[in-house]
């Protein structure tokens, strides 16, 4: 048995307390992290205040690890005690379905996520199979790395499924923790890249990101003036906003591509799509082996979230920071 040091909330938009558990004997092909950063998504804070259905309490947020491996099971081949790793949103697939069979763990019917009916990374310790507990390249700053593991694949993943070239001309919508390390990545694609923004005050931010232009997310008339020339748009907002206002900014065969946990069902008119050949499409995270290729990406260009750091014990102060939308752009925990 091993006790592992936590915060948890009790209830949906409880504050998060302090809480230990204990983990059962580590399975042949479990390993366990000690974690020493953990990220703050908006899905843990939306898993949080349970906006989803689908939070089970006490509830452990923490999806966006950083740290060493500290026990491997039996059977666990390529990861040894003392191995930096990083690990997301998923924490375990099944390794024998068509999708993980084909390299795409991260659709597999049988995916366990780190946060949903099990503990997260607000804590000294994590669980996960070895697949899901990706190794970090060396070289790699580990107290900038988490966010990498959930927000940054979960926008790098879009850009290979849609074949962006260097050449496209792309948008991103909300410069939050997703929408600014997309920015980072497509400005190092060489893409023209349009950030669509409803916060004024980062436009300078957005700008030195590697934004070429930026527009207000919330005015439709303003979405007017680029009709027809973008190629590729990812949404990073969980909120409803004009969608045909932004396909009609796309260019024949655009794609709208959503990540963004929107809560309402999306109005997408069927002729906004028809006539141009234009898609709509979305995705969760990305696979483990395209987790590591976007690692190295980022140590090759020194691509890295810009972060905020708080400690473990402030992290009521760090979950209010993200719900009041101060957050610049990405709040990490200093947790061990
Ligand atoms: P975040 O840091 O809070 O950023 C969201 C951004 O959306 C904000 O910074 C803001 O950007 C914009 N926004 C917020 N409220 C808005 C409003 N009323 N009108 C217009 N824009 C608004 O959140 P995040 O961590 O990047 O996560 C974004 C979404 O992706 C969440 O729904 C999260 O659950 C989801 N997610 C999905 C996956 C997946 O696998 N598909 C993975 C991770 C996260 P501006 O200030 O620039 O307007
Ligand atoms: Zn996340």
């Amino acid at each position: 048995m091993k006790q592992v040091n936590a915060y948890a909330a009790n209830q949906a938009g409880g504050k998060l307390q302090k809480f230990q558990y204990e983990l059962k004997q580590l399975g042949s092909e479990q390993v366990d992290i000690k974690v020493h950063y953990c990220g703050i998504c908006h899905s843990d804070l939306s898993m949080l205040n349970n906006e989803w259905g689908r939070t089970e309490f006490p509830f452990v947020p923490g999806h966006e690890i950083v740290g060493e491996i500290s026990a491997v099971g039996a059977e666990v081949k390529n990861l040894k005690v003392g191995d930096m790793v990083g690990l997301g949103w998923f924490s375990e697939s099944c390794m024998y379905c068509n999708q993980c069979m084909g390299g795409d763990h991260h659709l597999c019917g049988d995916t366990e996520e780190t946060i949903v009916g099990r503990h997260g990374g607000f804590a000294d310790s994590v669980r996960s199979h070895w697949s899901w507990a990706i190794p970090l390249p060396k070289n790699i700053d580990a107290a900038k790395a988490g966010p990498l593991l959930c927000g940054g694949i979960t926008v790098f993943n879009p850009i290979i499924m849609a074949g962006v070239q260097p050449t496209d001309r792309v948008g991103v919508i909300g410069i939050g923790g997703l929408g600014h390390i997309a920015l980072k990545f497509l400005q190092k694609w060489g893409c023209e890249v349009v950030a669509f923004s409803s916060s004024p005050d980062k436009e300078a931010q957005i700008l030195e990101m590697g934004a070429h232009r930026v527009i207000n997310s919330r005015d439709s008339t303003q979405l007017e003036s680029i009709a027809g020339s973008l190629d590729f748009i990812i949404n990073t907002t969980n909120v409803t906003l004009d969608w045909d206002a932004y396909l009609t900014t796309l260019n024949k065969k655009g794609r709208l591509h959503n990540v963004g946990a929107v809560l309402e069902p999306m109005a997408i008119p069927a002729f906004s799509l028809i006539g141009g050949e234009k898609s709509v499409a979305g995705s969760p995270l990305g696979s483990p082996a395209l987790t590591r290729t976007m690692l190295d990406f980022c140590v090759r260009h020194d691509i890295y979230p810009t972060v905020e750091i708080f400690d473990l014990d402030n992290v009521n102060q760090a979950m209010q920071h993200l719900e009041d939308g101060k957050a610049r752009y990405r709040v990490v925990l200093k947790v061990t």
